[in-house]
């Protein structure tokens, strides 16, 4: 494997999760950690370095945003977090002040990969195509790919059937406008109507999907395992050039937004962007969660 060199910015529950999980999967030779809180960050580089017996990652530092800019990738993972009951568009004003901040004195180089996980990640995606000079392909929102994760563990334990067996996609914001392709989810590749999967099931499913954040967030005050697991997931995508398609936030020219829609994923970023033939309701489903983003891009941005 080559050496990979990744920064996370944001040693909170996120970001140190995200660490221990590309340490044990193996997917960064070297991290770079970054976190405002300086001896936080000391003591999360001290607690991992205890890993690197069972991993290849060689080297972890605390660095400073300067240093960080070195990395092949950095994941953003800084900023405030959802209290109990907080929607992800509350935290759209502070956060887009310190992403934007973090992006100008980060400077990324131009063959950086950028990986947004702050929330409102849709939007904080969208200031770093703002205030980057990076090409947008190589600017990329976690967006849906949790999700669909949710959603794929929902109907397999519905019909008795491994989440890898199923495949399904979740497009546009990651929040509570989020729409499901129902026309692109099949199980074992057959079609819903298969598996006895009525109008009914379907929409509790995917409004489960919606909740599941807010309800681990009421129990626990925090969500990191699952979106630490798709973080890594999109690097080892990128990380082995493997072209695999990945719904993620990425930025849509004609609308001047990012959102989540089903992207091919490489060594360079999304190397393509896919149009999914949808429904004509699912569409308009769409339609309302880009209008959701506009009103909060008008809202907030800086
Ligand atoms: P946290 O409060 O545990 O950690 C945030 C960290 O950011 C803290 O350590 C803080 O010191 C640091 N920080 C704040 N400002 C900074 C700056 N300017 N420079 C460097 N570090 C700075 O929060 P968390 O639970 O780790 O969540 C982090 C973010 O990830 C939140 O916005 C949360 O909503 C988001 N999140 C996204 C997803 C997703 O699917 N995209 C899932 C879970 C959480």
């Amino acid at each position: 494997m080559k050496h990979t060199t990744i920064a996370i910015i944001g040693m909170g529950n996120v970001g140190a999760t995200t660490a221990y999980t590309l340490m044990l999967t193996g997917l960064a030779s070297e991290l770079l950690l970054v976190d405002i809180d300086q001896e936080k960050c000391e003591g999360e580089v001290r607690d991992l370095r205890d890993v690197m017996g069972f991993s290849a990652t060689s080297q972890i530092s605390a660095t400073t945003l300067t240093q960080a800019r070195t990395a092949d990738i950095i994941i953003i993972c800084a900023g405030k977090a959802q209290k109990p009951g907080q929607s992800r568009r509350e935290l759209a004003q502070i956060n887009s002040a310190i992403i934007a901040e973090i992006i100008k004195e980060l400077n990324p180089r131009p063959e950086t990969i950028l990986l947004m996980v702050t929330n409102p990640v849709d939007l904080m995606t969208l200031i770093a195509c703002k205030r980057s000079s990076l090409p947008h392909t190589k600017i990329i929102g976690s967006g849906t790919w949790l999700d669909t994760q949710r959603l794929k563990r929902y109907l397999g334990e519905h019909c008795g059937v491994a989440p890898e067996s199923v495949s399904t996609l979740i497009l546009g914001e990651h929040g509570d406008a989020q729409c499901v392709a129902w026309s692109q989810t099949s199980i074992g590749s057959q079609p819903l109507s298969y598996w006895n999967i009525s109008e009914k099931t379907a929409h509790e499913l995917a409004h489960q999907t919606t909740q599941e954040a807010y309800a681990i967030i009421q129990a626990k005050c925090a969500t990191y395992y699952g979106v630490a697991s798709c973080i890594a997931d999109v690097c080892k995508a990128i990380i082995y050039n493997e072209q695999r398609i990945i719904p993620v936030s990425c930025y849509d020219s004609e609308r001047d937004l990012c959102y989540s829609m089903p992207c091919i994923m490489g060594e360079q970023g999304i190397e393509q962007r896919l149009q999914p033939q949808l429904t004509p309701q699912e569409h308009q489903c769409l339609e309302q969660s880009l209008q959701t983003l506009i009103t909060l891009k008008h809202e907030t941005l800086l």
